[in-house]
């Protein structure tokens, strides 16, 4: 049974998912190194631990959701990383769902399959790992409607599900380790690039005399339809709700947007394959981001190209 969780990383979206997991009855322990963070769960009761190996001591299954890859490895492989006894976990299942390279899944999956429970449990075993990156952003993740790509062991996954449910609304099995991990970066390339195409076409659009709300309605029910036109629309006073309606607050930071598409980037180049427009949308956000837009929602490219920028 994965009754105990030990949750690690209680940023914006960690936070979130921790409390879903509490509310659906599991036992959950915390752990960040943001002594504040820890204080909004210890102050409701919930226990927290002052290292990943201390909750680690605690918990049946591990959940990391951490800026990077960088701090997913300190975590496992830090001193009093959730590994640094070595051969022998207390932990049967580990999930991590932060958005880091397939690469970087694939490295702590051999780390861990190395490893031998402590005890049985009734399970097989080694320990598992799931690479379980989420789409959906902090107001999915408040409501318990993230989608998660898993990548792992079938087996885990199958385990995970329930708990994976408590915090999303999707669960999708993409297969072995790192392929959660390659699937959100897909996902997040394709998305940059669709943003600044609808972005650009609006721009162009504006700039030979077509109001974004007339162009809106023809991409709508026309074939240039997708996510950034119908759900995320980038030029301001389209849509109600959306980062653009609010001078790009809130949202997905062009920052996020620049990491994913740099992981995105290495990944391609590690297995030597090219991808142009990939590479072309990073250099827009590095650019978006020096330009003092870094905690701007991604969809401000927009304005990138509507203030003249481009030419
Ligand atoms: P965040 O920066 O708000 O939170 C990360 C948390 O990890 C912070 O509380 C930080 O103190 C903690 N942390 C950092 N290093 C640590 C360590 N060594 N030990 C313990 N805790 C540590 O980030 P976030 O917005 O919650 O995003 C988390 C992950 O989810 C990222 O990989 C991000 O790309 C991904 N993601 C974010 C969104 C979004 O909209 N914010 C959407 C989808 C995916």
């Amino acid at each position: 049974q994965l009754e105990n969780v030990g949750f690690i990383g209680l940023g914006n979206m960690g936070s979130h998912m921790a409390r879903n997991l509490i509310t659906a009855g599991y036992k959950v322990t915390v752990h960040d190194i943001n002594e504040n963070s820890m204080k909004k769960f210890s102050e409701d009761g919930i226990p927290t631990k002052q290292s990943p190996l201390e909750v680690s001591e605690s918990s049946d299954v591990i959940i990391t959701m951490l800026p990077s890859s960088t701090h997913v490895l300190e975590v496992y492989n830090g001193p009093n990383g959730l590994l640094c006894r070595g051969e022998r976990l207390g932990p049967w299942l580990y999930i991590d769902s932060s958005t880091v390279d397939p690469q970087t899944s694939r490295k702590i999956s051999t780390a861990i399959s190395r490893c031998l429970l402590k005890e049985k449990k009734g399970y097989a075993e080694s320990p598992k790992i799931l690479d379980a990156p989420v789409s959906g952003g902090v107001p999915a993740a408040e409501a318990g409607k993230l989608t998660f790509m898993v990548g792992g062991l079938e087996e885990a996954y199958l385990a995970a599900k329930p708990l994976l449910q408590a915090m999303g609304e999707k669960t999708i099995y993409c297969g072995g380790a790192g392929n959660g991990s390659a699937a959100k970066i897909c996902n997040n390339m394709a998305m940059a690039i669709s943003m600044l195409g609808v972005s650009e076409a609006f721009a162009l659009g504006q700039n030979l005399g077509i109001k974004a709300t007339t162009l809106t309605d023809i991409f709508n029910c026309s074939s240039a339809r997708c996510w950034s036109s119908d759900t995320y629309n980038p030029v301001p006073g389209v849509m109600e709700g959306v980062p653009s309606s609010r001078n790009y607050s809130g949202g997905f930071t062009s920052k996020l947007m620049a990491k994913d598409l740099d992981l995105a980037m290495a990944s391609a180049s590690g297995v030597g394959f090219k991808c142009p427009m990939g590479s072309n949308a990073l250099e827009i956000y590095r650019k978006l981001c020096e330009d003092g837009c870094e905690l701007k929602d991604f969809s401000c490219a927009f304005r990138h190209y509507y203030s003249g920028k481009n030419e």
